[in-house]
């Protein structure tokens, strides 16, 4: 049985700054390598999954994406992490340019990030988790079936808390109750 630990990128992984792109931008979160360093240890297959609407709107490109993606990889390598896959949707139902205007199966909440990356893996998604620090990246974990979601941010930044799922403030918190149980 195989699970994993799906991240969103930003807001999770690094600041949100809106679009990052750049190397220059890209600040990692506080606590994001133990955090990850935790889920390794517990055999959870590291998977980050990421809405980059800013491909759609043209903001940039995907080899500027790639790029950057291949950056934040090494340094999860130099922190002991490996980064099993990494998913984006370059899509926007409304602001996309061209064809990548689309309705489409993988951006969140729809869940087809998560389902192609549990073929690709062979994953059980109900022994799987979800990080998320929005609510349309719980719903994605939820479309798709994943046991355990997680959401960080200000408790009073959520009116109300979703079903089957926690909140923390930080990733810190996050950790300090997974270490817990
Ligand atoms: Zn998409």
């Amino acid at each position: 049985m195989i699970k994993a630990a799906f991240l969103d990128r930003d807001g999770v992984v690094n600041i949100d700054k809106g679009y990052v792109y750049k190397i220059e931008d890209f600040q990692f979160i506080k606590g994001i390598f133990d955090l990850c360093r935790l889920f390794q240890d517990r055999q959870y297959k590291i998977v980050i999954i990421s809405n980059q609407s800013g491909i759609a709107r043209g903001y940039y490109t995907i080899d500027q994406l790639e790029e950057l993606t291949v950056w934040i990889r090494n340094r999860f390598e130099d922190q002991g992490v490996f980064i099993s896959r990494f998913y984006f949707c370059p899509h926007h139902p409304t602001k996309g340019i061209g064809r990548l205007k689309k309705e489409c199966d993988c951006r969140k909440p729809n869940p087809g990030m998560i389902l192609r990356a549990q073929k690709e893996l062979q994953l059980n998604l109900g022994e799987s988790l979800l990080v998320g620090n929005q609510l349309s990246d719980i719903d994605a974990g939820k479309n798709a079936g994943i046991g355990r979601k997680y959401l960080i941010g200000p408790k009073d930044k959520f009116k109300s808390k979703p079903a089957n799922c926690d909140v923390f403030e930080n990733l810190i918190e996050l950790k300090d109750f997974l270490t817990r149980a």
